[in-house]
């Protein structure tokens, strides 16, 4: 069965064809800028002959965006598939599944109108996620839709972990508590970690710590996550990209009384304007490593702050697990930047937690071990692979569901 893979956001659809005979992806790319003067749509096919196509074009909405890559998908040319009814089933991406999905879900009204229930929970993501799959029903109304919960996999979380000290009836009425998010990687890097180490994934506790251009970090004990940095929201937690993770929860409040700052405003800030681009101005870290080593002070902060708050929950999650198997790095900057790992798990000894410097510096590709011999703790390193999860999380789905 062949699946399409799609993460739609406000002006953009990322998307991936996988063969699901031997999980390989056929096709992928991103149509972006959807709605302004000039969009793009970018489309690679993998495989033995790989080509990759970019143009930009006018796509004044989604649909006009997923008819388009679905006339790449079978170009004469540049296709993969002949017709678009080859496309058994199609799995989404969806941000947040509230209190309602502890797993992936079969699409029908009944779930869309679950997931419009919360968007108030997931304001900039869940109306985009919507589209996209209104759209995708539209152009395939044939193939099976299955919604994939980015925070479906925190649900095992208990209550003293996922709730915050608020006042009870703010739960009860707004659900406002911890959901956490990244929750398919966090999930997929566990599950290959339990198959490097040879182990059961039930017997293993995990540190899976996703650095990417947002970030979060997980504990994870017999396998399910009994709690996570990201919150109600994806702001809370470690230093991100532009995001300023864990803050006084005063601060939004002094700063509506004491400048010109709107609520929406800080909020925008918090989002958009913090995090490692708060610091130093910029918020890839490949820049902000080269940076540094020129000398730069505010990138040397940023570097330092970013590594020192997951080295800090590294700690709480150790406290918080009793017995740790093994920390995985995982997401652009955790599986790319030696330099990072090696700052987060400097004077860790003490601990349990060695890493090999050299194991650490090697330029491979693919899972692997970073720990020393002496290290109690194993540190692994895995790439994710979230749309293959989406991928295999559907193909398991829609193949229950024709049983
Ligand atoms: P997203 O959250 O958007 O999926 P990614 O997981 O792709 O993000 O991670 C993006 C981040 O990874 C960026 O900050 C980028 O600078 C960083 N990154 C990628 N390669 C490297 C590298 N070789 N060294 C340091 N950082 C890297």
């Amino acid at each position: 069965m062949k699946i399409l893979v799609i993460n739609t956001g406000s002006s953009s659809i990322k998307y991936q064809l996988f063969e699901m005979e031997d999980h390989t992806v056929l096709a992928g790319g991103m149509v972006e800028r959807i709605g302004e003067a000039s969009s793009k749509i970018t489309y690679k096919v993998y495989g033995e002959n790989p080509q990759k196509t970019e143009s930009n074009e006018v796509i004044t909405d989604h649909k006009t965006g997923l008819l388009r890559v679905v006339s790449l998908l079978v170009d004469e040319k540049l296709g993969v598939i002949k017709d678009k009814s080859e496309v058994g089933a199609i799995g989404h991406r969806v941000v947040h599944g509230g209190e309602e999905f502890v797993k992936p879900a079969v699409i029908d009204d009944t779930v869309i109108k679950a997931i419009e229930r919360n968007i108030p929970l997931a304001p900039l993501h869940n109306p985009s996620n919507i589209v996209g799959i209104t759209v995708s029903r539209e152009i395939f109304p044939n193939a099976k839709q299955v919604a994939v919960f980015d925070t479906a996999f925190h649900h095992t979380m208990p209550e003293k972990a996922y709730r915050y000290a608020l006042p009870s009836d703010l739960y009860e009425r707004y659900k406002i508590r911890r959901y956490g998010f990244h929750g398919t990687s966090h999930q997929f890097v566990s599950e290959a970690a339990a198959s490097l180490l040879n182990r059961k994934l039930k017997d293993l506790n995990l540190i899976t710590i996703h650095l990417g251009n947002g970030g979060s970090i997980t504990a994870v004990k017999s396998g399910a996550s009994i709690d996570t940095s990201m919150g109600m929201t994806p702001l809370e937690g470690l230093v991100m990209g532009t995001r300023s993770g864990d803050i006084d929860p005063a601060i939004p409040a002094f700063l509506t009384r004491n400048s010109e700052a709107t609520i929406e405003d800080v909020d925008r800030m918090l989002n958009t304007r913090s995090g490692l681009k708060g610091i130093c101005g910029k918020n890839d870290m490949r820049e902000i490593l080269a940076a540094a080593d020129r000398g730069d002070k505010t990138s040397k902060l940023a570097v330092e702050m970013f590594c020192y708050r997951v080295k800090k929950y590294i700690g709480a999650y150790m406290a918080v697990l009793g017995r740790v198997d093994s920390l995985v790095f995982t997401a652009g900057i955790g599986e790319h930047s030696a330099e990072i790992r090696e700052r987060i798990c400097e004077d860790l000894e003490q601990i349990g937690i060695i890493l090999d410097i050299d194991k650490n510096r090697e330029k491979i590709q693919g899972n692997r071990e970073l720990h020393s011999a002496r290290s109690q703790v194993k540190i692994l390193l895995i790439p994710t692979n979230e749309e293959l999860k989406i991928a295999l999380e559907t193909h398991l789905l829609v193949s229950n569901d024709n049983i």
